[in-house]
């Protein structure tokens, strides 16, 4: 079936009956350890493939080659990390409608927002336009049910800046512009995500909530301590009237603040002009932290908001039932980045996850990390050889025989980067909720960068369930998968199991 905006929910259940009639069902795949629960076998499913392949077709596939239990229905984003079809420009897999669907791909709700639950917010006009009038959600859960699938939303904040309401909850930066990005201390936005969670776990039987947010503070934004975004230090947010009113009931000084970001500012300005302190790039920057403690303060501010979001979200699923359960996405950069690592506890996000979607993308992650050790040594390393810095950076990082910075892109990083990765959240989240190492199969990559084979991705799924991991979740989105590597995983799940 291909995609069309004028598809209406009755053309979707016709289809994907079509598609029943011509597959068998296949029985619940999980994987228990002595007796233990079954482990939890997720994958991350935008809309547009269960409309693209029939919802049957699909969940067929994803049970029989990957051993999957529970899907992640990509349900809120405006992203194409998660929705849509495979990115523009990248090699199509070996399912799914061989034509990009760029020009049709809008994003947003993919279920239906019931207005009762928005009324404190200005973001009241979200529904996605990509499928017409279908309810994704209401279209998947009873097919999933049927199978004895467990099924989870997942919200992202990514959002769009022509989206009604956006502009007026926006981020405000450094130089007092107005960004895309929304301010996670607004209370309007802070209503749209309790609102979006409540909303999709009344509405509808599902078993919980996935929250992706990737977003980072003004420090780690302004060296481009990340390893995706380009360094852009003049534009950090956010300086908006709540995080005003939030920094000044915690006692930061605005005023200070902002005279640290703009010093930072220019050091990373003159850091990626070849300007070199006479002090050097560290010592330059270690002394501006010290005389602007502010610099640090506001960016624990950021992170103060973004978890108080998801704290909210928290006690809002489970104030509609407790045995909803929530989970978080954490992000590619708390691998790589140990300054990032300092700011984030795995006690202490346990305290308000059911379960951690730990990312530990190894195949991708060697292009990642090579980007992340370029930005750190263009500012605040510059001073140390890349090569060097890369190998100071995989001893601090606990990382293992790694390739060297020249090879990383093309090597990916090892299994055993997945074990270490996932054996450290298990260790740091106390038992105080699971882990769910997010599993890397075919997540696209540079054009000489590796990409991920069967081997690779039986290798990775092994690694992260031998590491101990409660499950895994299959990742980024199926429409950018290769049949093989799904298999692939699903035939470690096995293995893992028997
Ligand atoms: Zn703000």
């Amino acid at each position: 079936m291909r995609l069309n905006r004028s598809l209406t929910r009755r053309d979707f259940i016709k289809s994907t009956a079509i598609a029943t009639t011509a597959t068998a069902t296949s029985a619940i795949s999980t994987v228990a350890a002595g007796g233990a629960a079954p482990k939890m076998i997720g994958i991350q499913v935008g809309s547009v493939s269960f409309v693209d392949e029939g919802t049957e077709s699909v969940l067929d596939i994803l049970q029989q080659r990957g051993a999957v239990n529970t899907i992640f229905l990509t349900t809120f984003t405006y992203g194409r990390g998660l929705a849509g079809r495979q990115i523009p420009r990248q090699p199509f897999p070996d399912h799914g409608p061989q034509e990009s669907d760029e020009k049709l791909f809008h994003g947003g709700n993919y279920a239906t927002p019931h207005p009762e639950f928005y009324r404190n917010t200005v973001l009241k006009q979200t529904r996605a336009p990509d499928h017409g009038d279908l309810d994704i959600v209401a279209a998947v859960l009873p097919a999933a049910r049927k199978r004895g699938l467990k099924l989870f939303c997942s919200i992202e904040d990514v959002f769009r800046s022509d989206v009604s309401g956006v502009r007026e909850v926006a981020e405000v930066d450094l130089q007092c512009r107005k960004t895309g990005t929304l301010c996670l201390f607004h209370p309007d936005v802070r209503a749209f995500w309790t609102g979006l969670a409540i909303d999709l776990c009344k509405s509808y039987e599902i078993d919980g909530i996935l929250f992706f947010n990737e977003r980072n503070g003004p420090l780690l934004n302004a060296i481009g301590a990340s390893h995706a975004q380009t360094i852009a230090s003049s534009r950090v947010t956010c300086f908006c009237e709540f995080h005003q009113r939030a920094a000044k009931e915690r006692g930061i000084d605005l005023q200070r603040a902002r005279e640290g970001y703009t010093k930072l500012d220019q050091f990373v300005q003159n850091s990626l002009a070849n300007k070199r302190p006479s002090d050097g790039y560290f010592v330059e920057f270690w002394r501006l932290l010290v005389e602007y403690p502010e610099i640090i303060a506001w960016d624990r501010l950021f992170d103060a908001g973004k978890h108080q979001v998801l704290a909210e979200v928290h006690a809002a699923v489970k104030n509609v039932r407790r045995d909803l359960q929530v989970g978080f996405h954490i992000e590619h950069v708390n691998s790589f980045n140990p300054i990032f690592r300092a700011t984030r506890r795995y006690d202490e996000l346990a305290s308000k996850a059911d379960f951690l979607k730990v990312v530990v993308y190894n195949n991708c992650g060697g292009e990642r990390y090579a980007h992340f050790i370029d930005n750190i040594g263009s500012t605040v390393f510059r001073d140390v050889p890349r090569a060097e810095l890369k190998r100071f950076n995989d001893y601090l990082l606990n990382y293992s025989e790694e390739k060297d910075c020249t090879d990383l892109a093309a090597a990916g990083l090892s299994p055993d980067y997945v074990f270490r990765e996932t054996q450290r959240a298990i260790a740091g989240v106390q038992g105080k909720c699971k882990v769910l190492p997010g599993i890397d199969i075919g997540i696209p990559v540079g054009r000489n960068s590796r990409k991920a084979s069967a081997e690779d991705t039986y290798a990775a799924t092994s690694a992260a369930l031998r590491a101990g991991a409660d499950g895994v979740i299959f990742s980024r989105k199926y429409s950018e998968m290769r049949l093989a590597n799904l298999s692939a995983a699903g035939r470690a799940v096995r293995d893992a199991k028997g």
